[in-house]
């Protein structure tokens, strides 16, 4: 179990989503084991004695953004309501606990709010997450309520503007930090079709560690697949794409099996974009500012109250089209494969992005880096636009 913690706090360490030394994990085993400093593992041991839940992650994010939202909000806001659809289906609403209410029953006060929910955000203390079974899932969440509050604080730049010396602060720390462009390593890039079965899983593998490690998802979350004659190898469904080793499944490219039931939840979107196409790859992830300005309706007088849901128009960022739809159950697969073909890109509102190769992997992951760097150059171009 110990190695569990080390791993997990390695990978929030490795994605730089928290401060050095600012982070701990725990898990009820035997006895409680915990790992990092000792004033967040005692606090995360006196809420881990009064929930049913086995591991708990605390962590104060690099960018300070979590005080940030909640200095943002309005006195009387109790939750953050995330406004991309991965984590409305994924976490509903996020409590915000402000650091006046942080008095002596802190601890039972954040183990009533984690009772009922994944995540919390926790003034001058950072995100608070559960794994209801396993240190992992206590990252997992961790990583994905990181998300929301990215995506969340970016987008209200730009709809409802600065509002303090902070956010400019901020703002400029932002820039500093995602003006340069994604480069992609060599190891990325590798053009050549792999022929073999065993190639075919060892690019897979490593596509996957490579969105990973160019941080084009979060929680490692997304899905990868290739096509070879008659079968799609597809990743698992809540398989991580650095670690796919053993967790990807061959299956027919043909509705008539009823395999892939380990297969990726968007096995189906897959299969009807190979139809649609004829690519080879697919790559699928949740690069963030291309999720924040996917929700950006720039229609004015759209009536639409759902545009994730309800918009009947196909939008574009570049050449990129963005569509409506909803996780899984088919929704993304109507959409996105009828007009995926044309620059072998597109976004889903505040979703995620999906990359075609038509020959090869690298040819999806520069799309979806090119889709990526795309976005930040016009979020702050936007922004800068919306400062002045
Ligand atoms: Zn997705
Ligand atoms: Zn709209």
């Amino acid at each position: 179990m110990l190695s569990q913690l080390d791993k997990y706090l390695g990978k929030l360490h490795r994605d730089a989503l928290v401060k050095p030394q600012r982070a701990a994990l725990l898990v009820k085993d035997d006895k409680l084991l915990a790992q990092g400093p000792a004033d967040l593992s005692s606090l995360g041991a006196a809420i881990l004695e009064r929930i049913n839940v086995l591991a708990l992650a605390i962590a104060e994010p690099l960018l300070p953004l979590t005080d940030l939202l909640i200095r943002r909000a309005a006195p009387d806001c109790r939750t953050l309501v995330p406004s991309d659809t991965e984590t409305r289906t994924f976490l509903h609403d996020i409590p915000l606990v402000r650091k006046t209410e942080l008095t002596t029953g802190a601890s039972a006060l954040l183990a009533d709010l984690l009772g009922s929910r994944k995540g919390i955000i926790v003034e001058g203390v950072g995100i608070v997450t559960t794994g209801a079974m396993t240190p992992e899932m206590a990252y997992i969440n961790w990583s994905s309520v990181w998300h929301a509050v990215f995506v969340k604080y970016l987008s209200d730049l730009l709809t409802t503007g600065i509002r303090s010396p902070d956010d400019e602060l901020m703002v400029a720390a932002l820039r500093e930090q995602y003006r340069r462009p994604i480069t992609l390593a060599d190891c990325c890039v590798r053009a050549t079709p792999p022929v073999e079965r065993s190639e075919i899983y060892a690019q897979i593998e490593r596509i996957g560690r490579c969105t990973v490690d160019l941080q084009l998802v979060d929680s490692a979350f997304g899905n990868i697949s290739w096509r070879d004659g008659g079968m799609i190898y597809i990743s698992q469904t809540g398989a991580s794409l650095d670690e796919l080793a053993g967790c990807i499944d061959p299956v027919p490219c043909d509705n008539s099996s009823t395999v892939g039931l380990t297969a990726s939840s968007e096995l189906l979107a897959h299969r009807r974009i190979y139809e649609a196409t004829g690519a080879r790859a697919i790559l699928h992830g949740h690069p963030k500012f291309a999720v924040v300005l996917s929700m950006l309706c720039a229609e004015t007088g759209c009536e639409n109250i759902d545009c994730w849901k309800d918009c009947p128009r196909i939008r574009f960022l570049a050449t990129t089209p963005i569509v409506p739809g909803e996780i899984g159950a088919g929704g993304l697969a109507d959409k996105v494969a009828p007009v995926i073909g044309a620059a072998g890109t597109a976004l889903v509102y505040g979703h995620g992005v999906f990359t075609l190769g038509r020959e090869h992997f690298g040819e999806a992951l520069e799309r979806l880096v090119a889709v990526e760097n795309w976005c930040r150059q016009e979020y702050f171009r936007r922004l800068v636009v919306r400062m002045t």
